[in-house]
């Protein structure tokens, strides 16, 4: 895999921090899964984080707080495992996004002119969904409230900032108003996060907006 367009310093720094979005985080952790660059910078902002939480002076916990948490390692956790094997039938997906859509393929929903979503979650921080883009075909033009991550799972498209493959994340920031088209010859199909709503301009996908919550 050629990866060119890789997650950026402040965002893996915050992803290592632990205090990114639950949407973020799952763009990221699919990212590390695809890009040995990435899962490198990761580990290095993990180690640096680990020499911090040596350098800090002990304090005392609650007697029970040992017994408390192994017990509740047995507890099934919700988190991304990148070591999870994706779903047989859905190659296209690595673990943690085979994971986001809990071992069933996509539910795609209509969006108007053959592009499709399947939201993954969508709660207050932002939101995560798959986009299905046909070859060839444009995204509807739409800003961003704030920060967009999107990451190219199959296919590729190019926008005014270049293009970008499988593997490939555009991290486009507040303002940047772009018409993301799909490569002729394959579906695209992208893993896209956002911490605000989408603003489309295009009067049909503006009246569809509040139905499919994007
Ligand atoms: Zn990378």
């Amino acid at each position: 895999m050629n990866v060119t367009h890789h997650i950026s310093d402040a965002v893996m720094a915050a992803y290592a921090t632990g205090s990114l979005s639950q949407a973020f985080s799952l763009v990221v952790a699919t990212h590390v899964s695809m890009c040995d660059d990435c899962r490198a910078a990761l580990e290095a902002h993990e180690a640096a984080g680990g020499v911090v939480l040596d350098g800090i002076g002990e304090t005392a916990l609650t007697g029970n707080l040992r017994a408390r948490v192994m017990a509740a390692l047995d507890d099934p956790a919700e988190r991304f495992d990148m070591e999870a094997p994706a779903i047989d039938a859905f190659d296209v997906y690595p673990a943690p996004v085979a994971q986001a859509l809990r071992g069933q393929g996509p539910k795609w929903k209509r969006l108007g002119g053959g592009v499709r979503q399947c939201i993954l979650s969508a709660d207050n921080e932002g939101s995560a969904r798959l986009l299905y883009i046909p070859a060839g075909r444009p995204v509807p033009e739409h800003t961003h409230g704030g920060l967009e991550l999107t990451l190219v799972l199959q296919g590729g498209f190019s926008d005014a900032t270049g293009h970008f493959g499988v593997g490939d994340v555009e991290q486009a920031d507040g303002d940047l108003e772009h018409i993301p088209t799909a490569d002729e010859g394959v579906d695209c199909i992208c893993l896209a996060a956002t911490d605000a709503p989408l603003r489309f301009h295009g009067l049909v996908p503006r009246i569809l907006q509040p139905f499919f919550a994007i």
